[in-house]
C-alpha cells in the first residue's frame, strides 16, 4: 500500500529555468550550470538563448511592480543575453528551486552553501537563475519564453512512458 502511494507521488513535471545575464556573461559559469542541470537528472526539453527588451522584462515580472527592487530587476534582466531551458524530471519545479537555493544570495550562502545562487550569485538582484514556483506559473512562463511549445501536448506524449518506466 505504502509502495503504491510512493509511486503515485512521482509526478513528471516541466519547469522553466533561466540563466540570467550575470551568469551568461561568463562561459565557464554557463558550462558549470549546464553540467549541474544534467547531474541532477533533468532532461533538457528545449533550450534557447535570447535577449529581452525592457518591455519583456516588465511584463514577465509584473507581479513585482512597485517593489523597491523592480526597476533594478527590469534593467538587469534586459541588460544582456539569457539562456532559457524547459526542464523535465519527476517533481521538476521543487528540485530546480532547491538546486537554485534561496532568492537572496547571502541567505543562500548561509543556509544552502551547495546551491547555485550561493556559489555563483553576485547580489540579490544578480542571483544567476530563475525557476518557476508552481505548476501554473511553469505553464505560463514556458508559454512566455517558448510560445510554440505546448505543455499539455508534451505531457500527453511523454507521461505514459515515464509512468511505465520505459
Ligand atoms: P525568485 O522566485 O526566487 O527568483 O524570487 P522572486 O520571485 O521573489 O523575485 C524575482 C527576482 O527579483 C529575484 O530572483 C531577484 O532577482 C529579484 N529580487 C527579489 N527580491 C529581491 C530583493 O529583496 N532585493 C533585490 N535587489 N532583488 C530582489
Ligand atoms: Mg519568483
Amino acid at each position: 500500500m505504502l509502495l503504491t502511494a510512493g509511486r503515485l507521488s512521482k509526478v513528471l513535471q516541466l519547469t522553466l529555468a533561466v540563466i540570467k545575464p550575470d551568469a551568461v556573461a561568463h562561459p565557464l559559469m554557463m558550462e558549470a550550470l549546464h553540467q549541474r542541470i544534467l547531474d541532477n537528472k533533468f532532461v533538457v526539453v528545449r533550450c534557447k538563448d535570447l535577449v529581452w527588451r525592457k518591455q519583456d522584462s516588465e511584463r514577465f515580472y509584473a507581479e513585482h511592480s512597485g517593489r523597491f527592487f523592480y526597476q533594478r530587476l527590469v534593467e538587469f534582466m534586459s541588460s544582456g543575453p539569457m539562456r532559457a531551458y524547459i526542464l523535465a524530471r519527476e517533481d521538476a519545479i521543487r528540485h530546480w528551486r532547491e538546486l537554485m537555493g534561496p532568492t537572496k544570495v547571502f541567505r543562500a550562502r548561509y543556509t544552502s552553501p551547495e546551491s547555485i545562487r550561493a556559489q555563483f550569485g553576485l547580489t540579490d538582484t544578480r542571483n544567476t537563475t530563475h525557476g518557476s514556483d508552481s505548476v501554473e506559473s511553469a505553464k505560463r512562463e514556458i508559454g512566455f519564453f517558448f510560445p510554440d511549445f505546448s505543455v499539455d501536448e508534451w505531457m500527453e506524449k511523454e507521461e505514459p512512458s515515464f509512468r511505465s518506466g520505459r
